[in-house]
């Protein structure tokens, strides 16, 4: 049985602002609007958490705070994810680097999940505070077409009426897995089928009520993992704007094909990891994303990295994250691991961009000898990992 996901759509306008370095982006969920689904299901909240690490280990932006005060005010604007109202709250602060999603349960009427950005209206203030409240500091988000991505922060709704998977090791036949959906639906509140910078690389079509916007989608990133050609995507229902890929539309993770984890649809009881070119996309939507290798996702794959992975080094259990160098997502921290930091060894840079050299030159074989010759036997690694990078850092210093 083929379940479907959906998406919410937000909007705003145009205006100027500055430059940006990179930091990893945090993704807080607020559970005040919820009724019920997560206090009676806590394994939801652990599934959620998780599958938020997905973006929080990799995404790398800087996005400005918004703080009201001073004159300078704003209301959200968004669908609560309980009732399915608009929801207006006065003056929130969000911190810089900080996404506030908003998280519920509802009867959806035959769609596993819901989610999207949020907006906001009756804002008021000077131009600064206006403008992080459009693009948060993502210049590419004020061009015209708009290239990035900036927003609060949204909203996801679970529907209560199915039977879900909230185990993280694997969906039982006949569940559906609230990991993949919570990995999907936050895909579209950071703008996967639901921003400006998406629409901007569709085709727009006139429609009697205004503008559809449908595929294929024109990234150069995603074009380029499919044979350089435009990637199908979904043909949409009514006036609707095409929001996912094509219905069963391949990519891959670790190199093992897999259907992608932003088609429209997700097949009871099996669990989808996030491909290449879901990732693709997000980073042609304005993304940053750290490279392959990165595990601490500060811009620099370097011998922080190498511990990193060194800690984790086979362990198959298909519970790694990134962060412990899982650069593949399938879940194992590997030889395919290994290659992928050794081949951006020493460099800097986020995805996709040219790499460059990370300072004092550093050879990989001493280096991973080093990091692999550091990890304690697993009976102590839990405890004994704590103290590793310090003392790791420590002999790079003596260098
Ligand atoms: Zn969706």
């Amino acid at each position: 049985m083929k379940r479907i996901f959906s998406a919410i759509l937000a909007c705003a306008a145009g205006l100027a602002l500055a430059p940006a370095a990179h930091a990893r982006i945090t993704l807080d969920f607020d559970y005040s609007l919820d009724t019920g689904f997560f206090t009676s299901n806590p394994a939801a909240k652990t599934a959620l958490e998780r599958a938020a690490t997905v973006y929080s280990d990799r995404l790398l932006d800087q996005f400005t705070d918004i703080t009201p005060g001073n004159g300078n005010t704003w209301n959200t604007n968004f669908t609560n994810p309980s009732t399915g109202a608009n929801t207006q709250i006065f003056n929130l602060t969000i911190p810089a680097n900080s996404i506030k999603i908003y998280v519920g349960g509802a009867n959806l009427g035959g769609a596993l999940g819901q989610g999207g950005p949020g907006g906001f209206f009756s804002n008021q203030g000077d131009s600064t505070f206006v403008s992080n409240l459009l693009y948060r500091g993502q210049t590419g988000a004020a061009d015209n077409p708009p290239s990035d991505f900036g927003k609060w922060g949204g909203t996801i709704s679970f529907d209560k009426t199915v039977a879900w998977n909230f185990d993280l090791t694997a969906p039982a036949a006949g569940k559906n897995d609230f990991l993949t959906v919570a990995t999907h639906e936050l895909a579209h509140v950071l703008g996967f089928g639901t921003s400006d910078a998406w629409r901007a690389k569709l085709t727009p079509k006139a429609i009697t009520s205004g503008t559809q916007y449908i595929g294929p989608f024109t990234g150069p990133k995603a074009m380029k993992l499919n044979n350089n050609t435009p990637v199908p995507l979904e043909t949409p229902s009514g006036t609707n704007n095409a929001q996912h890929f094509q219905n069963s539309l391949q990519s891959t993770v670790g190199g093992v094909a897999q259907e992608t984890l932003m088609d429209p649809d997700i097949t009871t009881g099996t669990r989808k990891k996030i491909t290449l070119l879901d990732w693709a996309t997000l980073d042609d939507i304005g993304w940053d994303l750290a490279r392959g290798g990165d595990a601490t996702a500060d811009g620099s794959v370097d011998f922080d990295d190498l511990a990193k992975l060194a800690q984790s080094y086979n362990v198959t259990d298909g519970q790694r994250r990134w962060s412990d160098g899982d650069f593949n997502y399938d879940g194992n921290v590997d030889f395919l691991d290994l290659s992928i930091l050794a081949q951006n060894y020493n460099t800097t840079g986020v995805q996709g961009a040219t790499a460059a050299p990370a300072g004092a030159s550093a050879d990989f074989t001493s280096d991973w000898a080093a990091a692999i010759a550091n990890v304690p036997e697993p009976t102590t690694l839990a405890l004994a990992g704590l103290l590793l990078i310090p003392a790791l850092k420590r002999r790079r210093r003596a260098k």
